[in-house]
């Protein structure tokens, strides 16, 4: 029950992945700026990790919370942990399948007992839980301790659709067969016409009882009972998918929602120490450094990636490679080949991790070999940056679709197992040259100036906030 003298107070449950808490932790700071209680709860293998790589012993002093900061600037962000059912030092990336399950099966439990608690405290309570859509459990966890349900969907709308319409997609013999129509799918209301193969990962394959699909079944069956959505994307971006949702849904695009600043968040969010590569950017010309990353969890084949590497060396363009250790695997920490980094002297910066919207919006960078987060996409429209796409896994086809074939702000690699370096090697030399380079600078500026124009005050991502939190603030009272 709603006490009517203190401020609304929303728990904000991110999923446990790098791309996911970053939204989510500038989604809590927008939130508390606008005179709402916050509580944020990162998993302990997220808190353990944040605190690494800053160098923080996790159980030190009053260090230990990362919003110490912004709450030193008179916001009211609380901040707690909880356990997502595995032991913190458990390697999930090796063992991803059994991760996902954790957070399948055993995750709702731990999140009712800390929820349960932050709801009794004495003359707290709560109002209202933001989770992410990935969750299995929201509804349920948000009507056993009388909250109101927004659903945190930090993909783009055009993903959510496909997720929410997956019945459909079943019935017309898009999914969940051997044999499907390779058609384009024309039926999704407010999706244009969408070829198979720009489908998510896991749409596109013909087993579908592995723990991610079953997480995304249960995860769009839960959202329906959200009382609202809220999506990390721009309006103008995604016009007839972000309309056909509003006709079905509370929807609100919201994005992209970055810290203040954008390349300097008062909040830690890294789950790896950030390599600086700035003064070795300083020395570069503008525009002439390829930024190349594959984001914080998927994997790159050993073929792929020494494909990948020969293109680069090939290219004779400089870049900055976040190669994560365990890009390939946790057990081949040194997939590079032989004599590469020898080879290349003073042409390249290869890293583990980075400050990456730094390194996006530094003069030197012309150009980005992405896997097509929607992160990293959002931040390099942000920075004025084209990209050369390879995408991987899950939502990254369709956010290729959006790049290459909708905005026409970057070109398409082959797809996995079937680049070569020559192929990297030239399609890296067209981005990065200056003919074409200006082309795409001009494209990617239209866009941006969408973005932009959507965080101005009467701009659609404000707006769809301002009303989110009228309405939010009429059903709390
Ligand atoms: N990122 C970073 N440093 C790096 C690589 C990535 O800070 O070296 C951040 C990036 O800015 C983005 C997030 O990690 O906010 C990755 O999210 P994205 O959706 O692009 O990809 P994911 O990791 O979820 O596949």
């Amino acid at each position: 029950m709603a006490d009517h003298h203190r401020k609304p107070h929303v728990i904000i449950i991110p999923y446990p992945l790098q791309g996911h808490v970053n939204p989510s932790v500038h989604l809590a700071i927008k939130l508390a700026s606008r005179g709402f209680a916050v509580t944020f709860i990162n998993t302990q293998y997220v808190h353990h990790h944040t605190l690494k790589a800053l160098d923080r012993k996790p159980d030190g002093d009053g260090s230990h919370d990362i919003f110490s900061n912004v709450r030193r600037s008179g916001l009211d962000i609380r901040y707690t942990t909880v356990s997502d059912g595995l032991p913190v030092g458990f390697d999930r990336s090796l063992n991803h399948e059994q991760f996902m399950a954790s957070l399948l099966h055993v995750f709702s439990a731990h999140v009712e007992e800390v929820v349960g608690s932050i709801v009794a405290r004495p003359g707290e309570g709560a109002d209202c839980l933001i989770a992410d859509t990935f969750y299995v459990w929201p509804s349920k966890v948000a009507e056993k301790f009388g909250l109101l349900y927004v659903s945190f969907w930090t993909e783009p709308a055009l993903v959510f659709s496909l997720y929410y319409h997956v019945d459909l997609l079943r019935i017309n013999g898009h999914f969940g067969c051997h044999d499907c129509r390779e058609d384009p799918i024309d039926y999704i209301p407010g999706v244009q016409p969408l070829q198979p193969k720009d489908m998510t990962s896991y749409l596109q394959e013909s087993e579908t009882s592995s723990v991610c699909h079953q997480i995304i079944f249960n995860a769009f069956q839960d959202v329906k009972a959200a009382d609202f959505v809220l999506c990390n994307t721009v309006r103008e971006l995604e016009p007839s998918t972000v309309l056909a949702l509003q006709e079905q849904k509370p929807f609100y695009s919201v994005g992209p929602v970055f810290p203040e600043g954008f390349t300097r968040s008062d909040v830690a969010t890294s789950l790896w120490p950030e390599s600086d590569c700035s003064q070795w950017l300083d020395t570069k010309p503008r525009g002439s450094v390829l930024y190349v990353s594959f984001g914080s969890y998927t994997h790159l084949s050993r073929p792929d990636l020494e494909e990948i590497a020969h293109g680069l060396s090939l290219s004779k363009v400089d870049f900055v490679w976040v190669l994560r250790a365990d890009i390939v695997s946790s057990n081949d920490v040194d997939p590079l080949p032989d004599g590469f980094k020898q080879e290349l002297g003073d042409r390249a910066m290869i890293i583990p991790w980075c400050r990456q919207k730094a390194v996006l919006s530094h003069p030197a960078i012309g150009g980005f070999l992405t896997h097509c987060g929607w992160n990293s996409i959002l931040e390099s429209i942000w920075s004025g940056v084209p990209m050369l796409c390879f995408p991987l896994l899950t939502d990254q086809f369709t956010n290729r679709k959006l790049v290459v074939d909708d905005w026409r702000i970057g070109l398409n690699l082959s797809d996995r197992n079937k680049t070569t370096r020559e192929e990297v090697a030239n399609k890296i030399a067209r981005l990065m040259s200056k003919e074409s380079r200006s082309e795409f600078k001009n494209a990617v500026e239209a866009v941006k100036k969408k973005l932009e124009e959507a965080l101005m005050p009467d701009g659609s991502s404000t707006r769809d906030f301002d009303q989110f939190l009228m309405d939010i603030k009429d059903r709390i009272h």
